[in-house]
C-alpha cells in the first residue's frame, strides 16, 4: 500500500474564494483541525502578501506539530526571505515556491521571457533551500504550459534544490487523461525525477478536479493538494474529504492509502462552514446534508436491511454522529470544558470564560443544549473578544401598529455607544441602527434563517452576505430570539470585513498575489 500525501490549502487557496477569508484566529482553529484531521502539510498563507498573514503563518508554524506548515512565495526574494523569516520558529516548516510557466501568463501577467522565468526560478528555489529542505515548487497554469518548457523548468527546480514539483491546473482545464499523460511524460523526462516527490493542484472549474487529482496519482503523483468542502479561488480546489473517502472505500482498487483519520472529515468541514458562515450544498458528496440520506423508499427498505445494499460507506466513518443531548442549566464549567474538547475545540481560558457565560444565558432559555448549540457558542465565543465591533444590548418595538424601532448599545473599539432607528421591520431597523453607528457603506446581498436544532425553543441561526465594494463576506449569529440572532450575524460580517480590510496591506493587492 503506497501513500499518498495530502496538501491541505484550506487556509491560503481556500481562503481566497468569495465568502471566505478568515482572521488569525479562526485560521489557527481550523490549523488545530486539519492537524487533528491528519493532513500532512498545511499551507498556512502567503507571508509576503499582507502583515496580517505573515503573522498568521508564524502564528500557525508556532503551534502545529504533527504536519508541515508552509507559507506559498512568488519567485522574488523578498517572499522567499519573509517566508522563511514567518516559519523559522516552526517546528516542521517548508517553503512552496512558484512561478508561472505558460506562454499566456508568461506573457501577459509576468511579463517575462521564458529564460528570465528558468532564472528566476533557480535563483528563487536555491535561496529557499539555505533555510529548509523541504522546498517545493509549482508551475503555474502547468496544464497550459508548452509540455517541453515544463520539463526544461522543473529540471532547473530540482537542481536547485526543490523535492516537490507540484502541476497545478490552475483554471481547471485538464481531464483525466490529459493529466495521465502529462504526469507520465514529466516522471520520464524531468531531471533526477525519481528522486522526487510528484504532487498536483486541480481546480474544479469542469468538475473535474477530484477526477484529475486521482488521474495524476494513477500516473505516479504522490501528493495531492486539496481544500476542506472544495472551496477555493472560482469552482474551488479538489476536495479533500471527496479524494480521501475515494481512496478509503476503493481500496483495493487504487492500493493506496492516506494519513487521514476520516472520522474527522465531518467536524472539519462543520468547522470550517461555521468560521466562515459558508455552508455546504445539500447534495454535495461525503459532507452534504443528503450524503447519507436516503429518501426513496425501496433503498430505504435496504438500507434497514443491510446498509451495504445502497450504502458504499458508513456514516461513522466520516465522524456523522446523531444529535447528542449533552448539557443542561446545571452542568458546570467543568462539563461544558470536557465537552467542548470532545468536539475538537481547544479554547484557552478567556475564550472558555465568554463561552461559559453565554452557555449560563443559553441553558436558562433552552432546557437542553445539544452539541449544535454548543459549536454556534464556541465559533461566537472565540471570535468575539477581538472583535472591533461587539454588541452589547439590543431592545426592539415591534408589531401591527408601531413603526419598528430598534435600540442598540454596542462597544465599539472598547467604547460605550448607543444609537435608535426604524426600518420596515425588526430586522431592518436593527440592521440599519448597527450600520450607521459602525459607519461601515455595506450592501445586505443575502439573508438566511434556519434552526439549528428541532424544536420550538431551537436557536435560530442566521448567516448574512454583505458586499462592500466587491468584497464579498459571509456573518453568522445565533441566538433563540432572530432579530438579536440577525444583528449578531451582521455584525460578526461587519468584523470579518474590518479584519479583511486590515489584512490587506496596499502595496500588494491580492488579486495581482494570488497564487498557483
Ligand atoms: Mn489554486
Amino acid at each position: 500500500m503506497e501513500k499518498i500525501q495530502i496538501f491541505d490549502t484550506t487556509l491560503r487557496d481556500g481562503e481566497q474564494s468569495p465568502g471566505c477569508s478568515m482572521s488569525a484566529g479562526e485560521k489557527l482553529l481550523l490549523a488545530r483541525q486539519l492537524e487533528k484531521l491528519g493532513v500532512d502539510t498545511i499551507e498556512a498563507g502567503f507571508a509576503a502578501s499582507s502583515p496580517g498573514d505573515f503573522e498568521s503563518v508564524r502564528s500557525i508554524g508556532q503551534e502545529i506539530r504533527e504536519s508541515m506548515v508552509v507559507s506559498l512565495c512568488r519567485m522574488v526574494e523578498n517572499d522567499v526571505d519573509r517566508g522563511a523569516e514567518a516559519l523559522k520558529d516552526a517546528h516542521n516548516w517548508g517553503l512552496h515556491t512558484f512561478i508561472a510557466s505558460s506562454p499566456l501568463h508568461m506573457k501577459h501577467k509576468l511579463q517575462m521571457e521564458p529564460d528570465e522565468v528558468l532564472k528566476a526560478t533557480t535563483k528563487c528555489v536555491e535561496r529557499a533551500k539555505k533555510y529548509t529542505d523541504n522546498v517545493e515548487f509549482s508551475a503555474e497554469d502547468a496544464t497550459r504550459s508548452e509540455p517541453e518548457f515544463l520539463v526544461q523548468l522543473f529540471s532547473e527546480a530540482v537542481r536547485a534544490g526543490a523535492v516537490v514539483l507540484n502541476v497545478p491546473d490552475t483554471v481547471g482545464y485538464t481531464t483525466p487523461d490529459e493529466m495521465y499523460e502529462l504526469i507520465t511524460r514529466l516522471m520520464n523526462e524531468v531531471y533526477q525525477a525519481d528522486q522526487v516527490v510528484f504532487s498536483v493542484h486541480c481546480h474544479n472549474d469542469l468538475g473535474m478536479a477530484v477526477a484529475n487529482s486521482m488521474a495524476a496519482v494513477r500516473a505516479g503523483a504522490r501528493q495531492i493538494e486539496c481544500t476542506i468542502n472544495g472551496i477555493g479561488e472560482r469552482a474551488g480546489n479538489a476536495s479533500l474529504e471527496e479524494l480521501v473517502m475515494a481512496i478509503n472505500t476503493r481500496q483495493q482498487y487504487y492500493q493506496y492509502e492516506t494519513g487521514i483519520t476520516t472520522e474527522q472529515i465531518f467536524p472539519s468541514s462543520k468547522l470550517l462552514s461555521q468560521i466562515t458562515g459558508v455552508s455546504v450544498q445539500p447534495n454535495k458528496a461525503i459532507v452534504g446534508a443528503n450524503a447519507f440520506a436516503h429518501e426513496a423508499g425501496i433503498h430505504q427498505h435496504g438500507v434497514l436491511k443491510n446498509s451495504l445494499t445502497y450504502e458504499i460507506m458508513t456514516p461513522q466513518s466520516v465522524g456523522i454522529k446523531a444529535s447528542n443531548l449533552v448539557l443542561g442549566k446545571h452542568s458546570g464549567r467543568h462539563a461544558l470544558s470536557d465537552r467542548i474538547k470532545e468536539l475538537g475545540f481547544e479554547l484557552n481560558d478567556v475564550e472558555l470564560n465568554q463561552v461559559f457565560k453565554e452557555f449560563k444565558r443559553l441553558a436558562d432559555i433552552k432546557k437542553q443544549i445539544f452539541d449544535e448549540d454548543l459549536e454556534a457558542l464556541v465559533t461566537h465565543g472565540i471570535r468575539k473578544h477581538t472583535d472591533r465591533f461587539q454588541l452589547e444590548q439590543l431592545n426592539i418595538t415591534s408589531g401591527t401598529s408601531v413603526i419598528p424601532t430598534a435600540t442598540v448599545i454596542m462597544k465599539i473599539d472598547g467604547e460605550q455607544v448607543k444609537k435608535a432607528g426604524f426600518g420596515d421591520g425588526p430586522v431592518d431597523a436593527a440592521l440599519n441602527t448597527i450600520r450607521d453607528m459602525t459607519g461601515i457603506d455595506c450592501r445586505l446581498t443575502s439573508y438566511v434563517v434556519k434552526a439549528i436544532t428541532g424544536g420550538t425553543d431551537a436557536q435560530g441561526e442566521v448567516s448574512v452576505g454583505v458586499d462592500q465594494d466587491g468584497m464579498q463576506l459571509t456573518g453568522r449569529g445565533a441566538h433563540t430570539d432572530i432579530v438579536v440572532a440577525s444583528a449578531m450575524a451582521f455584525i460578526n460580517a461587519l468584523n470579518r470585513l474590518q479584519a479583511r480590510a486590515n489584512a490587506i496591506s496596499p502595496q500588494t493587492p491580492m488579486k495581482q498575489v494570488a497564487g498557483i
